[in-house]
């Protein structure tokens, strides 16, 4: 997807046109008229220290999550305690389990100078089974309510109009929760300009683009016949041999797959009672993933025909259902990421936050990795969602990445902690730009609405 955008140049210039006229404190004059003409700068400090006065109530948030790992739409400790965090504080508007989605909520902060953007949050907060919070997901909520709360903050002071929105999104790891959300019309109802959120990596690993693939779920059965292995084989039809003829149908056509085509899959059972009885069912789980939803339609229409042969060669039934809530490929806002790199940047260099950003062009082409669903929500609206290092307490880089141990470990740390604050101080200056940078919003829109066309482009 990166790799082939047909009219990058144009976007890359139109992202320093921007990130130039941005860097400069005189052009930065607010469009709330009750606002001062300030600069981000200031802005940046006064999200900065405010977070880090409330930093230890968050490192409370952050720790109960983490210590309770709740599964998809589970998450009943990580709702109520977040909802009832935001309820405490002033201004704070609560929708707990909005539209109906249990584990989901709305918090919503208006601002009082009028009509504005709105400006929204992401909170995640499943976790693995058997792992734990081994993706990090409390350092996302923690980045989220963080970032909301400084965004508001800064609203109140200089009494800017728009609205700050935070969402509390479950089942990201499975069940795809802002698809549920997306189509009960929650961020339609609550009427986003933008979507912001964060994900935890291993220390080093730093960017502002996440460049994730499109992702899909089926589950095959096959059904056969039993009989004697020995005295009546002809009487059988045997189901797992169309599962091994499948699998190894899949293994080879791997050979024809794009860099970026990826199928993997378990198989759950097919074994059968005895064995001297044929086994007369079989079943197994895969997950495709490619660049693009378009690549991933092409892509598991050629991995279903594996599936047919199995059912073809043996004559066992096959069952095939498509598991629902596919991800989509996840595109990163450019005007966004170009605020984020300004912000991040600006707050680098302070203790344990060396690293630097890769630039724009560079992060573009980074292959893609995992998924998320936070993806189909970047098909629907501006959305930003930077990685974020994280060290182990000891100040080491944690030995596994996100979905092992040392990464959940990792994640339950007060280094971790610190730099998700940080993150939150990144993002909501972000949040806090698109409030009241001139022009800015037209800008994220316009950008937007350029790239709507690749998600049909098929990488080449
Ligand atoms: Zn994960
Ligand atoms: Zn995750």
């Amino acid at each position: 997807m990166a790799l082939d955008f047909p009219f990058k140049p144009s976007l890359i210039l139109l992202f320093y046109a921007f990130g130039a006229a941005s860097s400069d404190p005189s052009a930065m004059a607010s469009r709330q008229s009750s606002a001062p003409a300030q600069g981000q700068a200031s802005y940046l400090r006064e999200l900065s220290s405010f977070l880090d006065s409330i930093s230890e109530d968050f490192w409370h948030v952050n720790t109960e999550i983490h210590r309770n790992p709740e599964l998809a739409f589970q998450e009943r400790k990580a709702h109520d305690l977040l909802t009832s965090f935001l309820a405490a504080r002033q201004g704070w508007n609560v929708t707990r389990s909005t539209h109906g989605i249990e584990t989901a909520f709305a918090a919503v902060f208006k601002g009082a100078g009028g009509d504005g953007p709105v400006v929204s949050f992401n909170a995640e907060y499943d976790a693995l089974p058997d792992l734990g919070h081994a993706c990090g997901h409390n350092l996302i909520a923690t980045v989220g309510l963080g970032g909301a709360l400084a965004t508001a903050e800064v609203m109140r002071t200089h009494n800017l109009g728009g609205k700050v929105v935070l969402f509390g999104t479950p089942a990201e790891e499975s069940g795809g929760g802002k698809i549920k959300m997306l189509e009960a019309g929650v961020f339609r109802d609550y009427a986003i300009d933008v979507s912001l959120m964060a994900h935890a990596d291993v220390a080093g690993q730093d960017t502002a683009y996440a460049n994730t693939m499109s992702t899909d779920c089926l589950d095959v059965t096959y059904t056969g016949k039993p009989a004697h292995a020995a005295v009546a084989p002809w009487a059988g039809v045997n189901a797992q041999d169309a599962l091994v003829l499948a699998y190894n149908a899949v293994a080879m056509l791997r050979q024809q797959s794009r860099p970026y085509d990826l199928v993997h899959g378990i198989i759950e059972s097919g074994g059968g009672p005895a064995v001297n009885v044929i086994p007369d069912s079989a079943t197994a789980s895969f997950m495709m993933r490619a660049a693009n939803d378009a690549d991933l339609a092409d892509w598991t229409g050629r991995l279903i025909k594996c599936f047919e042969a199995g059912a073809l060669a043996t004559g066992a039934q096959m069952n095939l259902t498509m598991r629902p809530n596919g991800y989509s490929n996840h595109r990163t806002n450019d005007v966004l990421a170009a605020s984020y790199a300004k912000h991040y940047n600006a707050l680098s260099g302070a203790k344990g936050t060396a690293e630097t950003l890769p630039d724009a062009a560079t992060a573009k082409l980074k292959p893609p990795q995992a998924s998320t669903d936070q993806g189909n929500l970047s098909w629907e609206y501006p959305s930003l969602h930077p990685m974020f290092g994280i060290y182990n307490d000891d100040g080491s880089i944690p030995s596994g990445a996100p979905h092992t141990r040392p990464f959940e470990a990792a994640s339950g740390g007060r280094s971790a902690h610190d730099r998700a604050v940080l993150t939150a101080k990144r993002l909501a200056a972000v949040a806090v730009d698109v409030l009241t940078v001139e022009g800015m919003l037209g800008e994220v829109k316009k950008e937007f609405a350029a790239t709507m066309t690749f998600n049909n482009v098929a990488f080449r």
